[in-house]
Order: structure tokens, then sequence, then C-alpha cells
């Protein structure tokens, strides 16, 4: 397709402070999980791009991490420049944050967004979460007062509420353009990283507190077999005493996000799976510029 056909391709960032359902947004509108999401912020830390392609149009979804105020360590602020470059360079900004909720986190977010001057929608997300319904309209006039926001509109990522009005408004905002990506690619990142991102996932999930901030997975091995997928992936951890944490009781908690990640792979890829973990220390890696490119971090 060329340009003269009206075709139209850009990237849309999605930005917002952690936990407002990004990566949600983001798999509900690619119909598949190209993102990992748990209920704890800080959850994605790299710049993941998936495409939506229609007949007119592909849209290049931005997930980025959480900006959240700088709690000082090296990957916190490769955390937020990711985001923040992404939000420049975007076509389109969607801003996300919680319809029953306005924090100062918001509205730092916000400020960066009045600095890009892009053309911006708010989506007020988990709105299966406000009753009454009638608070909803009071909370979206306060919503546009904020910004000259191009739309506000009230979504649920989860429940798929209201996402297909949103797609419906993109394309305009979108340049002519052919084309950017493969029309049969889904997302940038491979299926190493995708399992390796899903290790961290389950990790997370299982792992109390502070701890999943401090681990980070390298895929060490990922091979197709004539007996099915070969995956194999060191989690690294910050000091010597989280090692015992991960592997658990006679290495019960490291068995069991093994056996989530070989179960959840099994179901993506429809092949049998075998999941071999390593955990390995790495002193304070996460504070350390050098550290965190090693291990596969985008270090803008
Ligand atoms: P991110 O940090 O902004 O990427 O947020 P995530 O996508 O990881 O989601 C954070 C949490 O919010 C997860 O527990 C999601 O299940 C939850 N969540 C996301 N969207 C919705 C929604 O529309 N409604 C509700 N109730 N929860 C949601
Ligand atoms: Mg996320």
């Amino acid at each position: 397709m060329t340009p003269e056909t009206g075709f139209r391709c850009g990237f849309i960032a999605v930005v917002g402070r952690p936990n407002v359902g990004k990566s949600t947004l983001i798999n509900t509108i690619l119909g598949q999980k190209i993102s990992i999401v748990t209920p704890k912020p800080q959850t994605t830390r790299h710049r993941i791009v998936g495409v939506h392609n229609s007949d007119s149009c592909q849209m290049l979804f931005v997930d980025t991490p959480g900006l959240h105020h700088d709690a000082g360590k090296a990957m916190n602020r490769m955390m937020n420049r990711t985001a923040t470059s992404a939000l420049q360079d975007a076509d389109l900004v969607l801003f996300v944050c919680e319809a029953d909720r306005w924090t100062d986190e918001d509205e730092s977010v916000l400020a960066q967004i009045r600095a890009a001057g892009r053309p911006t929608f708010v989506l007020m997300n988990k709105i299966d979460r406000v009753h009454p319904k009638e608070e909803l309209l009071a909370r979206i006039s306060a919503m546009a007062g904020r910004y000259a926001f191009d739309e506000v509109l009230p979504v649920s990522a989860l429940r798929n509420d209201n996402v297909d009005s949103l797609l419906a408004l993109i394309p305009a905002y979108l340049p002519e353009s052919e084309p950017l990506f493969p029309i049969d690619m889904i997302s940038d990142r491979g299926a190493a990283f995708r399992a390796a991102e899903l290790v961290r996932e389950k990790l997370t999930l299982l792992l109390r507190q502070e701890l999943p901030y401090g681990l980070t997975v390298q895929t060490e091995r990922y091979e197709m077999e004539p007996e099915g997928l070969a995956f194999g992936a060191i989690i690294w951890v910050e000091r010597d005493s989280q090692k015992g944490m991960v592997v658990g009781k006679g290495g019960s908690l490291l068995k069991k996000a093994g056996r989530l990640v070989r179960l959840e792979l099994k179901h993506a890829l429809g092949v049998s799976v075998h999941v071999e973990l390593w955990v390995k220390v790495k002193d304070n890696w996460a504070d350390s510029d050098r550290d965190l490119a090693q291990l596969g971090y985008d270090v803008p």
C-alpha cells in the first residue's frame, strides 16, 4: 500500500503511573498476552510494541513502565526514562489512569504529558469498579477540566468495555504511512523474551512484597526439539540472602513457578514444554547501568 491509498500507521504510547492497567489494555486490544500483568506495581520494565492491523491502519501500541517518583536505583531511572522517551516520540498518547482515583503520581504524569504536547486521550480505566454509575459523570467532567485532552474515554481494559470506541478514534490521529511492521508480527519481542517475562510474572505473583523488584530473568535456552520446547532461564537476585526465598522450602517455590510457566507455555504453543530454572546472585544488579544493559534492559 502507498500513502496515496490513505493507509495510516503510527506509534501510540500507553503511559500512566504504575498499576493502572496499561499492559492489560494492550493485551486486550491484541487479544493475546504480549506483556505480563500482576496486581503489583512496576511489573512492566521494558518498552514493548504490540502491533494491531486493520484494512486501512496499523496501530503500534507501545507499552511502557509506569512513570513513578524515582526510588533512586538505576532500574527506576531506566524505567522512567524509557516511559518518557516513548511519550515524547509518540504520534498519539494514551494516558491511562483509574476512573475511581486521582493521585499525585497521576498529576506528575499529566505534567509530563503537558510538556510533551502530543495529541492525548485520557482513558479512565477500571470503570467496572465505579458504583454507582452516576458517579462516573462527575469524574469525567473533573477529568476534562484538567487538560485539553483530545478525548476523555471511560473504559475497562479487563472487561473489554468501550475498547472498540477507542480503536475507532485512533486512526484519525496517525500519519499517512505504509505499515512499519510486517502484518503477521504481533510484537517486537521474541519468544525467548516473553518466556523470561512469564517467569518473572509467576515469581512476582508468588513472592511477597519487595523481593520481585530485586529479581530479573534471563533466558539461557529456548529450543524447539522433536519432543517439545526446551526452555531454561536464570533468575538473578541482588543478594545472597534472597536466593533462599526464591527457591523456597525444599525448592517448592521455584518448582511451583516452573510448573505455572510450563502450563502457560504449553497452552499458548500447543506443544509439550520442559522448563529449567536456576537462581543466581549478581550483587546489586538493579543499581548498575552496566548490569542492566547486560541483562537485556534498554538503558536509554
Ligand atoms: P500496568 O502496571 O499499568 O501495566 O497495570 P497492569 O496491566 O499490570 O494491571 C494492574 C492490575 O490492574 C492487574 O491486577 C489488572 O488485572 C488490574 N486491571 C487492569 N485493568 C482493569 C480493569 O479494567 N478493571 C479492573 N477491575 N482491574 C483492572
Ligand atoms: Mg504494565
